[in-house]
């Protein structure tokens, strides 16, 4: 019998998977999620459920769509790992809420329906934590202990109700809640699971394999942290964390190999540890490596590419299930592709970088007005290794970043100036100046003249993960297209001008980067030498009308979307923009003529 099911938190790690099981029984699957895009083939319903109002609504639009909550997965759930003294009470607060304070909420909105009917079913995700503890978890443990009492209170309330009320508690899943985790406390956990060890390439070829015998479609993720729904799947969804952490130092070779599921942090501070560096990054290190490869994620660089650029082999587990290794002199031409791949051609086990000794990046921030940056842009860039800047819409300011390589000595940013400009300004402030705009939208121009005003010169000497990455804790959507380097200039004034004409209130900076041609047959950058602009709109402030307008400029230019960003090009418009597209689609055809690999997104970017 087909049920109407709603799962909380349902867009990713434990919370897609029961909704996929739940839905390929028949069911009729309804996920709730607070960011990003909804899981492909199930009904995704945008929500907050720390917000009352928004579960209400929340439930009211899966009833109509489906009928009444039948089955209710309360799943959603966050971590704010610390130990209780170094906790903020905020952390305490928001994990309690979202963890336990939300499913009580979402309860009493699902709970008269069941009455009604005469049955129902309650299952609430707890953790094993709540039973034996684990350190830096006083607020998560405590959540999903509470979970448990409420549970058993409820199943007596409602018991005769033929409404049943069950707790899960896994023990450590690798999703990507538990990225934050540190690699001694995994290694704890490791401990306590049947599979003490990180995970092989053989193991990812058997699953792929069965996967075959099976007939499912296979995609592998990364953190999730992508825009569009690039690593979505209704088959198997292969997580590889467990290959993760360095696997090989070659001084000589100016080379490191790590495992496909290692965090860039994780990688960054390891290599710093060796006196080593990645050459350019992007401007977070949350993903990892192969999530942030397999869809071009790139810096600011004037001869420094993206991340993809800076690979010198990998290893790629392909629909048959062989484990091939690739780089120039192996596999040559599926190296050339598989560094950009969208998971379209097989799933990366691990990736070889190439680094160098550790070096010193003097960062120079300085506002700007819009007309200076644009019509020095040039020689800005041309005189910079690593220049980038912000422009606020709806005024004439922008904030610069110059990064260039310095001999020293290190000048780090103060404990005190790094969190008063990046954890007080570009974040709390930041976010209360968004929520602000959300509720006020006519208030978003004054807002932007006023905090474009605040920001103020800075110069800081540092290793290069620390210049490059800061914290992004105010959420947000993006669309981000390369362009051609040339005509970036006239393409950000023209959209300056659609905004100033327009309707619209943009409360989030554009961000305009560089990236040199490189050989990369679906880089953004692949054979010319490109600018970025990216545009941004506040998590939950409607997007569509800006980005569409914004999109229609970068794309009359010849525009190449981010492979991980919001857009709306399809394969034909692509082929016209890649000269490499025909390649790439070649050796797909070659590599996964069963399209054991392909989702609703590759379908749509590269085609059947
Ligand atoms: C706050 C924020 C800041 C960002 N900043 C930047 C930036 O500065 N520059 C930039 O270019 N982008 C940026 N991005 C985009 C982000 O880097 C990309 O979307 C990246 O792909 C996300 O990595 P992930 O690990 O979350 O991968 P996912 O989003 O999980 O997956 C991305 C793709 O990689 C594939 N994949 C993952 N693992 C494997 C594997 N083992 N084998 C084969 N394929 C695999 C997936 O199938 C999917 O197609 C940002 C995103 C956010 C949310």
């Amino acid at each position: 019998m087909s049920r109407s099911v709603l799962v909380t938190g349902g867009n990713r790690g434990i919370g897609l998977a029961t909704a996929r099981a739940l839905a390929a029984e028949g069911n009729k699957v309804a996920v709730t999620y607070r960011t990003g895009e909804p899981p492909s083939g199930l009904f995704g319903v945008r929500c907050d459920v720390t917000d009352p109002a928004q579960v209400k609504a929340a439930v009211e639009e899966v009833a109509i769509q489906q009928g009444p909550v039948e089955i209710l997965v309360s799943n959603a759930g966050i971590t704010r790992d610390q130990v209780l003294i170094g906790m903020p009470e905020e952390d305490f607060r928001d994990v309690m809420e979202t963890n336990f304070q939300a499913a009580v909420t979402v309860t009493r909105e699902v709970v008269p329906a069941m009455i009604k009917a005469r049955w129902g079913r309650l299952i609430y995700m707890s953790s094993i934590n709540s039973m034996s503890g684990a350190p830096g978890q006083t607020n998560y443990a405590s959540a999903k202990a509470a979970m448990i009492g409420f549970a058993r209170s409820l199943a007596i309330e409602v018991g005769r109700r033929n409404i049943t009320v069950n707790v899960v508690a896994p023990g450590m899943i690798e999703t990507d809640m538990v990225q934050d985790v540190t690699d001694a406390r995994r290694q704890a956990a490791l401990a306590r699971t049947a599979l003490a060890r990180t995970g092989t390439p053989e193991e990812v070829a058997a699953a792929v394999r069965r996967a075959a015998e099976r007939g499912l479609r296979v995609k592998a993720v990364g953190t999730g942290h992508s825009f569009t729904a690039a690593a979505a799947t209704d088959g198997l969804l292969i997580q590889p964390e467990r290959l993760a952490g360095i696997h090989r130092i070659d001084r000589a070779a100016g080379t490191v190999t790590v495992g496909a599921g290692t965090p860039l942090k994780q990688l960054n501070a390891a290599l710093a540890g060796e006196g080593l560096s990645l050459t350019n990054m992007g401007d977070i290190m949350e993903q990892t490596v192969s999530g942030a490869v397999g869809t071009g994620t790139h810096g600011t660089g004037r001869e420094s590419g993206s991340l993809a650029a800076q690979i010198a082999a990998l290893e790629l587990v392909t629909a048959d299930g062989s484990v091939l290794a690739c780089s120039a002199q192996e596999n040559p031409e599926v190296f050339a592709a598989a560094r950009i791949g969208l998971g379209a051609l097989g799933v990366i086990t691990s990736l070889t970088f190439t680094v160098e000794p550790v070096f010193l990046l003097t960062a120079r921030e300085e506002p700007m007005s819009f007309d200076r940056v644009t019509s020095s842009f040039d020689e800005l860039w041309a005189d910079n290794e690593h220049f980038e800047f912000y422009w606020f819409p709806h005024t004439g300011n922008c904030n610069t970043k110059r990064n260039n390589r310095s001999a020293g000595p290190p000048r780090p940013l103060g404990r005190a100036g790094a969190w008063f400009e990046d954890e007080f300004l570009s974040n709390g402030v930041f976010e209360v100046a968004n929520r602000l705009g959300r509720v006020a939208p006519a208030a978003i121009p004054a807002i932007a003249r006023v905090s474009s005003r605040a920001l103020s010169s800075r110069t800081y000497t540092d290793i290069p993960y620390k210049v490059f990455t800061s914290p992004r804790r105010v959420r947000f959507v993006e669309m981000e297209y390369a362009l051609p380097r040339e005509a970036v200039v006239e393409a950000l004034r023209e959209l300056r001008s659609m905004v100033d004409r327009s309707h619209l209130r943009v409360s989030f900076p554009v961000e305009v980067r560089t990236a040199p041609a490189d050989d990369i047959p679906l880089s953004t950058a692949s054979g010319r030498d490109s600018a970025y602009i990216a545009v941004h709109m506040y998590k939950g402030t409607p997007y569509q009308a800006y980005f569409t307008a914004a999109e229609r400029i970068f794309t009359a230019y010849g525009g190449r979307p981010h492979w991980g960003k919001v857009h709306t090009r399809d394969a034909e418009y692509l082929e016209g923009v890649y000269p490499r597209f025909g390649e790439f689609r070649d050796l797909r055809n070659r590599l996964d003529p069963e399209r054991r690999f392909r989702n609703d997104y590759v379908r749509r970017v590269l085609g059947e």
